[in-house]
């Protein structure tokens, strides 16, 4: 065990949602490596609170500028040191970008991500990425970010963890093929007909992770696991024809790496995201443990099995729209994230997901997402062309019209 600890500084985005606590959880259990410079949450001052009154952050930001003020009043009376209060958008960027700070793990759900990711690289911090959507969307303006502010990347997603672990130590020229495991979610093995009508209580079960909504959503038809295709492709640089899913529902296999002779590479663990957090924390050391001792006389059988094209057409969508690049993954992005909230209010149903995705992809005039202004502009067209199809398209013409996209050889 090493005595000398890392002394890191860290800035959590997102710090109330499900991967901030669990990164919390992470810090509190390393206090000689770990400690909190600073919590950005968006409007839910009561729990940003009570994480800043057990950490002792220099600050405390609430993007959502009203709550940010009743917050700063409530803390007026407050006995003791406090925090700075930052407010807003500008607060965001100031946490992402704070002077104090080594590292900024961005766990932020969704494309209002991006902004947060782009600020910490470019004042060169260590991003701990769990914030995929950063990539998905914005891929060329990340890369641009890396370079300008010679800061570091290392995702948190479980797989990307996995598939950065397999390849340490290896030539990049010499990788055959990644191999992307997902547990399928809650529906795995039933018949793709069955699903049109399934509740959101249905659908946010998930089997092996506790997550967000949203990205429960997105296990259930599995357009996250195609987020992390579109991923994988950003980070690692390898061609869609040589990143492939298979289903391994255990989720004990995390991801894995074929080389050019043939073998095979994974990860294993327990499903507990706070080793992937634990590792992109750590990296480039490793540290720990925090979790007991992983018993693999435990796990039962592991299973894999073939993810078909047409079982979950969200997936089938979100590969065919990183495939086509350009500004498809941010439009792709952006429509979903509009359609699961439609799901999660009642308003859709299930299958309706992928047809609102693919409506707007359809509708889509691609341009290169060069600055951030290229992105927004993209990211309201998305969302306001989804939100129009919510509002106006009836349920069952949208249905049978779905998959345009797919059936038109939009995939090469
Ligand atoms: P969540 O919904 O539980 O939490 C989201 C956090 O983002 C909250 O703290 C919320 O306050 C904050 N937030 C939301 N909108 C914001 C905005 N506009 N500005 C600033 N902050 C905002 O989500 P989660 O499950 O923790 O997922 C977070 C990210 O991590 C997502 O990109 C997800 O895909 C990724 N991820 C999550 C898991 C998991 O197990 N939960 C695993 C892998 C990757
Ligand atoms: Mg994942």
């Amino acid at each position: 065990m090493d005595r000398q600890g890392l002394e890191q500084r860290i800035v959590i985005l997102g710090s109330t949602g499900s991967i901030g606590r669990q990164t919390l959880d992470v810090i509190m259990k390393r206090p000689d490596d770990f400690s909190i410079a600073g919590l950005v949450a968006f409007s839910d001052a009561d729990e940003l609170r009570r994480q800043a009154e057990t950490t002792r952050p220099e600050f405390i930001c609430l993007v959502d500028e009203a709550a940010a003020s009743r917050l700063r009043d409530d803390l007026e009376s407050a006995v003791g040191p406090k925090p700075a209060v930052l407010a807003g958008e500008a607060g965001l960027l100031a946490a992402a970008a704070w002077d104090g700070a080594d590292t900024v793990l961005n766990a932020i759900v969704g494309g209002a991500g991006l902004a947060g990711t782009l600020a910490a690289l470019e004042a060169g911090k260590k991003l701990a990425l769990a914030n995929k959507e950063s990539l998905v969307a914005g891929a060329r303006l990340v890369k641009q970010a890396l370079e300008r502010g010679s800061g570091s990347l290392i995702p948190v997603d479980s797989e990307h963890s996995a598939l950065w672990q397999c390849l340490v130590g290896e030539d990049r020229s010499e990788v055959a093929r990644l191999l992307l495991t997902a547990s399928g979610g809650p529906f795995w093995g039933r018949d793709a007909s069955e699903l049109a009508d399934v509740t959101a209580a249905e659908a946010l079960a998930h089997p092996r992770w506790e997550m967000g909504r949203r990205i429960s959503i997105d296990s259930a038809t599995l357009l996250n696991k195609g987020l992390e295709v579109i991923e994988a492709h950003e980070l690692y640089e390898v061609d869609y024809d040589l990143i492939d899913v298979v289903i391994h529902p255990q989720s004990i296999v995390h991801s894995l790496v074929e080389f050019v002779d043939g073998s095979l590479k994974a990860q294993l663990g327990p499903t507990d995201m706070r080793l992937p957090i634990l590792y992109a924390l750590s990296w480039p050391k490793r540290i720990g443990p925090i979790l007991p001792a992983f018993d693999l006389t435990t796990v039962g059988d592991l299973v894999f099995e073939a993810l078909e094209p047409g079982w979950a057409p969200c997936f089938d969508l979100a590969v065919a729209a990183g495939r086509a690049g350009r500004s498809y993954p941010a439009v792709l992005n952006a429509a979903d994230e509009v359609a699961v909230a439609a799901f999660l209010s009642g308003l859709r149903r299930f299958q309706d997901i992928g047809n609102l995705i693919d409506f707007a992809l359809a509708e889509h005039e691609p341009l290169d997402i060069r600055s951030v202004g290229d992105f927004t502009a993209v990211d309201e067209w998305a969302r306001a062309a989804a939100r129009r199809s919510v509002a106006s398209i009836d349920s069952t013409a949208i249905g049978s019209a779905g998959n345009t996209i797919l059936k038109r050889g939009f995939v090469i």
